[in-house]
């Protein structure tokens, strides 16, 4: 079993007999790991210790903050394959992902924001002849970075990596359901140079240290990945602050499939992006909303193919889809699959565990069909590995359905008409927008979401403009006659 810390400026704080919860590896129901339940002192501290750190770090040329920031990625990548395997273990992720997506896009992740640090730059605004504005760009202080459980190095190290190059220091929150990760981040950046208290890792309940966290009053800036409903209740009480909060939360994605579109390739972007990551990601394409004519033939290959998706143990290099979180987490999933089928949805396949796998938390692959968008499994984010399939009549209504909910994150759309695609894809309320494609992120290229779905964009420069403030500085020129106050009496 593991012993997984907090990172308090340069020490690792361990679980002790009165100050711990469990990890579980989801696959067996074991427990990985024993962690620091940290205390609201232990926060305290933290905090303390980022400050301290702060006017050093932000001082540092931009090329040594950059030089740090690239360090982290060289160890990280000398780790990539132990990280990868605890993650699976912590998450229930597959090997694959983890070892082929989320571990890559960390290094990645940090190493882009290398490069980022050294181009953060300002403008200068001469007003007439007499005076010369200087704009910059400068940090928020210490942030507070609260990530979910699905991707927690993927989500940790996309903001830490930013906050970082933009000169500000962090204390991260990680989920209490996956914990492990963000503290070996935290130790692997201290072992290769990072200086002590520029990120330190507090483990704990969202109800305890998060909540603590987003009021506390020496951490200005707040970055909180995670479910809409707490992402709100964050937002309500930083906001009484007037904290920098930025939100990446939920979506219910929709898959628009027009009666055009290649069926084949539609369907292998349908199941990828409903099914890869175990159904468990932000930008899962749960609504697959089909136009008339193609929808019984897109029904019958999407169920064939999600029956024969192969679950089992995430670390084995053939699994495609891994065990849920937890056992609370699948009760959730499997009492929406109960309430859809109680509006009236029809149960494709799926819907219960697989019988060959009876320790774990596995779920099949489940598909609900003659699904309308008023039921609440395709209102709600389900977060686990149910695909909800409604049909539209026409395209217009098709981009009705999938505009009519709370959310905005993503959205995916298939068609063999390309520029009417682009077209339609325009009215799409989302963040992100494929056409004939799952999504694709580029580190360069803004995510977030619309409406429920989060405040503010990460990635590149987007990043960057919400971990720093603007400020100006005006310069006097020359000849600047100003009005001289308290002259007029004394002559
Ligand atoms: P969650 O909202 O339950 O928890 C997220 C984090 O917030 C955890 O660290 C938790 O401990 C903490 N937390 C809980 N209550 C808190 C409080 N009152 N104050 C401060 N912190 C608190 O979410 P989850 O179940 O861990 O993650 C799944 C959700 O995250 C899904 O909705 C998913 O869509 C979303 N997500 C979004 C993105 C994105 O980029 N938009 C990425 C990954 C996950």
């Amino acid at each position: 079993m593991m012993e997984t810390g907090s990172i308090i400026g340069d020490r690792c704080v361990g679980p002790t007999a009165d100050r711990f919860f469990e990890s579980v590896n989801p696959a067996t129901e074991a427990v990985l790991a024993r962690v620091h339940d940290a205390s609201a002192e232990h926060l305290d501290r933290a905090v303390a210790c980022a400050r301290d750190a702060f006017g050093d770090w932000h001082r540092l040329p931009a090329g040594e903050r950059a030089a740090h920031l690239a360090a982290v990625a060289e160890i990280l990548e000398e780790r990539a394959a132990d990280l990868a395997s605890v993650e699976t273990a912590d998450t229930g992720m597959t090997i694959g992902m983890t070892s082929g997506g989320h571990l890559p896009r960390s290094i990645a992740h940090f190493r882009h924001f290398a490069q980022e640090a050294t181009r953060i730059t300002g403008e200068a605004i001469p007003l007439d002849d007499a005076y010369l504005s200087v704009v910059e760009r400068v940090p928020l202080g210490v942030v507070g970075i609260i990530t979910p459980w699905n991707a927690p190095l993927a989500v940790m190290s996309i903001n830490v990596a930013a906050a970082l190059a933009a000169g500000n220091t962090c204390v991260v929150k990680p989920s209490e359901r996956s914990p492990v990760s963000a503290t070996l981040l935290a130790t692997a950046a201290l072992e290769a140079g990072l200086p002590p208290g520029v990120l330190n890792v507090v483990q704990g309940t969202g109800a305890g240290i998060g909540s603590a966290l987003v009021e506390h009053p020496a951490v200005p800036g707040i970055c909180f990945v995670g479910g809409t409903a707490t992402g709100r209740a964050v937002m309500e009480r930083a906001g009484r602050r007037l904290k920098r909060v930025t939100l990446e939360l939920g979506g219910k994605s929709p898959t628009v499939v027009l009666a055009d579109a290649d069926l084949e390739a539609a369907v292998d972007g349908a199941l990828l992006s409903m099914f890869s990551s175990n159904g468990e990601v932000c930008t899962a394409g749960s609504r697959i909303i089909v136009e008339g004519p193609l929808h019984e033939r897109f029904t019958e290959a999407f169920v064939a193919r999600a029956r024969a998706i192969a679950v089992g143990d995430p670390m084995l290099a053939g699994t495609e889809m891994g065990p849920l979180i937890d056992s609370a987490h699948r009760r959730r999933v499997q009492d929406f699959i109960a309430a859809g089928m109680r509006e009236g949805a029809r149960l494709a396949c799926g819907g219960t565990p697989p019988p060959d796998l009876p320790a774990g938390y596995y779920l099949s692959p489940t598909v609900l069909v003659g699904v309308a968008n008023e039921m609440r499994v395709a209102r709600e984010e389900i977060f686990g590995p149910v695909a909800c399939i409604l049909r539209a009549p026409d395209a217009d209504q098709a981009i009705a359905i999938a505009n009519d909910t709370q959310y905005g994150l993503s959205a995916t759309l298939w068609t063999a008409d390309t520029s009417r695609g682009l077209s339609l894809s325009r009215r799409l309320r989302a963040g992100t927008v494929a056409i004939n494609s799952t999504v694709v992120r580029d580190i360069r290229a803004p995510f977030g979401g619309m409406g429920g779905s989060g405040v503010g964009r990460v990635g590149g420069r987007w990043s960057i403009e919400r971990y720093t403030e603007v400020k100006t500085t005006t310069l006097k020129v020359e000849g600047l006659p100003l009005p001289r106050l308290g002259r007029r009496n004394r002559e």
